[in-house]
């Protein structure tokens, strides 16, 4: 690495509030990070959006340390940060026990409970973003968004990909060089928004590829002289980013979300799968759309799958089943659109887990599926409308509660509980313009 220029290596996690946080070492020093881990203190866990802290019964508090032991397997070095490498850690506590708050390793560990019943998952984020350019002419990119966005034009409009096509040419060089690999990118509905959706990999992967193109199109943006939020609500009232989670259930080579006599050829194992999301969903909402942010996105009728319902292509249920084309075994799979970019990842792709095995414990079926607009035709309950009545059902999970362990399960809600608090009589934009670019 040092004879390819790069000086230092990133190690990062994402807290609980769904912000990536950071240590850099020197080149010379990553080997004995590697081997001894780089200390940091657990009282991010209990972070909140705006960098105040609280504290939980096991958390917070000036004292202890962690060690955060780099995955070198992940390493990359980054492309649009050039001198710079990347690699995701796990966090251990000084006498090298996992740290019971470690994100990545709850992940983990999920991923691992799928693997002793014989399943393996493939997943993938969809990255979404707006862009700002922070000199445009008379604007104020924080206080009036709607002035300073370039690419406004048509929603998934080529014009969008013309007036920024080097930018957007230079995203999909970065992540190429960085050996991601990209499936689509393309214009949102939002003025200057943006999605980037790639292959999936395992759960741990699929969450550390998250942080890898968030970071690189954060990157990429800024030496275009762009800002890039990734908040769940740009402006209120509007299309938000949504942070969507695509998977599917595996066992041997076999997809078991086609295939099969259930809906649409799913598999029973596969149903009861996903009908275990299903049910979970509004507690699996304090963990996907963690923000009071969350619920200026999470509404009818903007494609962020705001009903408690399962369809197949429907964009506005929560649960979006997708097929695919027939030769193409990999395809099928299942969309979670009720989850925003504010969701800590890896918290995401455990959880999401917890929740399938517990509806293949119950021998859960889905219910009817869902097709139209569920605001028009009151098919289908709203999910939670606001982050206090999802962390009302969180703390109700007991599917939860056992999965994350009580001391990152409570760490969660104390955070969830702080930031209502910290928002509580805020304005919908006041609200917007606190979030939208801390993520
Ligand atoms: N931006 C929408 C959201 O908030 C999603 C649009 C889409 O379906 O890709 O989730
Ligand atoms: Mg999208």
């Amino acid at each position: 690495m040092a004879a390819e220029g790069v000086r230092g290596t990133a190690l990062t996690w994402v807290d609980n509030a769904g912000l990536t946080r950071v240590k850099g070492v020197p080149t010379a020093r990553l080997p004995d990070a590697a081997r001894w881990g780089v200390g940091m203190s657990p009282v991010f866990d209990v972070y909140l959006v705006d960098d105040s802290m609280t504290s939980s019964r096991h958390v917070g508090g000036p004292d202890g340390d962690l060690r955060l032991f780099p995955d070198l397997d992940r390493l990359t070095p980054l492309a649009a940060q050039p001198g710079w490498a990347w690699a995701p850690v796990d966090r251990y506590d000084q006498s090298g026990a996992p740290h019971p708050v470690c994100q990545r390793l709850f992940a983990r560990r999920m991923s691992e409970r799928a693997a002793q019943r014989g399943f393996g998952l493939r997943m993938g984020f969809e990255t979404e973003w707006a862009v700002t350019r922070a000199d445009a002419p008379g604007a104020d990119a924080e206080a009036v968004p709607g002035l300073a966005r370039p690419g406004a034009g048509p929603a998934y409009g080529m014009a969008r990909v013309v007036e920024l096509s080097d930018y957007l040419s230079d995203v999909l060089d970065a992540l190429h060089t960085e050996g991601v690999e990209v499936l689509q990118l393309h214009p949102e509905y939002a003025p200057g928004q943006f999605e980037v959706s790639v292959a999936p990999a395992d759960p741990v992967g699929a969450a550390d590829l998250a942080v890898l193109v968030r970071e690189t199109v954060r990157a990429v943006s800024a030496r275009h002289g762009l800002t890039a939020l990734f908040g769940p609500v740009i402006e209120a009232g509007a299309v938000g980013n949504g942070g969507h989670l695509h998977l599917s259930l595996w066992q041997h080579d076999r997809n078991l979300c086609r295939g099969g006599d259930g809906p649409y050829g799913m598999t029973a194992t596969a149903e009861a799968f996903l009908a275990g999301v299903l049910r979970e969903l509004p507690a699996l909402l304090a963990i996907g759309a963690p923000s009071p942010a969350s619920y200026l996105r999470l509404e009818p009728s903007r494609w962020a799958g705001a009903f408690q319902c399962w369809g197949l292509e429907n964009r506005e249920a929560a649960l979006r089943f997708v097929t695919g084309a027939p030769d193409a075994p990999g395809a099928a799979n299942a969309e979670v659109k009720c989850f925003d970019a504010a969701a800590n990842p890896y918290l995401v792709v455990g959880a999401v887990i917890a929740a399938g095995l517990a509806g293949l414990d119950a021998g859960l079926s889905l219910p009817d599926p869902v097709a139209g607009d569920p605001a028009l035709t009151g098919a289908a309950p709203r999910l939670p409308t606001s982050l206090g009545e999802a962390l009302r059902a969180y703390e109700g999970s007991a599917v939860l509660r056992e999965a994350l362990g009580d001391p990152l399960f409570e760490s969660v809600a104390a955070v969830r509980r702080a930031e209502i608090e910290l928002f509580d009589g805020a304005s919908p934009e006041a609200i917007a313009a606190a979030t939208r670019g801390r993520y």
